[in-house]
């Protein structure tokens, strides 16, 4: 096996010294790298390989906590993505049984992965088996890359086969390039690894004295939302249809949707089943919770457009619904986004009032 030194730019396309320097000098480069970020060397193997030129700095150890008999969980303190957490904005569940490791979402970065698998070792020595990803947002799946780096490409990846279409469409090579944009960089490295398993609605995984069972009822907080049941221990990874106290993208979903999504999920889990949220705390209540929330935006925007009120009054509306008003003073979020997610529940009860 031979290896030759060859310059890349961050497109994997070959450059010249010049431009690699300007490049380092558009990205801040030597202040970066005083922050951890690494040159690493840049070398093509004769099979065609190309290593990264520049990889982000490893993220810090979270400590695992416990929800359940199985289920752990690696939380991210943090709701959005900065320079500062490295993109560690979204909870990694792991679920421990006699034949291995299941982990559901992955992170949003190489690097965040990385630190999961540290932090699984630390609870278990089972390898990691599978692997679920809930959504193509890329704070759930960028992390699959450490997981087939350090298990192979064999490691079965699932998800619903939308996720994995978007992934493997441009939506995957956005979601990489933002988040190295929102963490300054600190993901590169990051490539985009889409799931290789197709799973979809009721389909049941046997994984030694634990059961997963995979839900889905149609658009919600995105066109494909995989909720990856824990049966034994009634716990359900819920990925982003609810969060504990962030205001959830609705960009890609649905509201009367997601209604529907929760009354069904909550009818499959009764009282007792404890919701894990990407985003925030495990609660069982988080259904109720963040529907009423998501009712007080829905409501008097499918009020205003049945009173013919111009969509440019409804968030007035919206802000006074005591729904809303509850949770509005401490949501992560919430001032940033509550025009635009207003706009949109208006639009969609506009299609499905008429
Ligand atoms: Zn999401």
């Amino acid at each position: 096996m031979c290896m030759k030194p060859v310059l890349f730019d961050m497109d994997g396309q070959r450059a010249t010294r010049r431009q690699i320097l300007a490049h380092l000098g558009r990205m801040g480069a030597v202040g970066a790298m005083g922050t951890g970020l690494s040159l690493v060397p840049m070398v093509q193997t004769c099979a065609g390989e190309l290593v990264d030129f520049i990889e982000g700095p490893p993220v810090a150890d979270i400590a695992p906590v416990q929800l359940s008999k199985h289920v752990w969980m690696v939380p991210a303190k943090d709701a959005f993505p900065t320079p500062e957490n490295h993109g560690m904005m979204a909870n990694i569940l792991f679920v421990v049984t006699g034949k291995g490791v299941v982990v559901v979402d992955t992170g949003a970065s190489l690097q965040i992965g990385q630190m999961a698998l540290r932090m699984i070792k630390k609870v278990t020595p089972q390898p990691v088996v599978a692997v679920f990803n809930s959504h193509f947002h890329g704070d759930h799946w960028l992390g699959n890359h450490a997981f087939v780096e350090a298990l192979g490409p064999q490691l079965p990846i699932y998800s619903l086969p939308y996720t994995t279409e978007q992934i493997q469409g441009h939506e995957g090579d956005l979601w990489r390039s933002l988040m190295e944009r929102w963490t300054n960089q600190g993901s590169t490295g990051t490539k985009v690894t889409p799931p290789n398993r197709a799973t979809q609605h009721g389909a049941e995984f046997r994984f030694g004295e634990v059961t997963l069972k995979m839900h889905f009822y149609g658009q919600a907080h995105t066109k494909g939302d995989l909720t990856v049941e824990v049966v034994e221990d009634k716990v359900f990874h819920v990925g982003d249809l609810a969060m504990e106290n962030r205001i959830a993208n609705i960009d890609d979903g649905s509201y009367p949707g997601t209604f529907k999504y929760f009354d069904t999920l909550q009818k499959a889990g009764g009282p007792d089943a404890l919701f894990v949220p990407c985003h925030g705390n495990a609660r069982k209540d988080l259904l109720l919770t963040y529907g009423t929330f998501l009712k007080g935006i829905w409501e008097p925007s499918l009020a205003a457009v049945k009173a013919e009120i111009p969509i440019g009054q409804a968030k007035a509306l919206v802000l006074k619904d005591p729904r809303v008003a509850a949770r509005a003073p401490t949501m992560e979020g919430f001032e940033a986004n509550i025009g635009k997610y207003t706009s949109l529940a208006y639009l969609e009860a506009e299609k499905e009032y008429f």
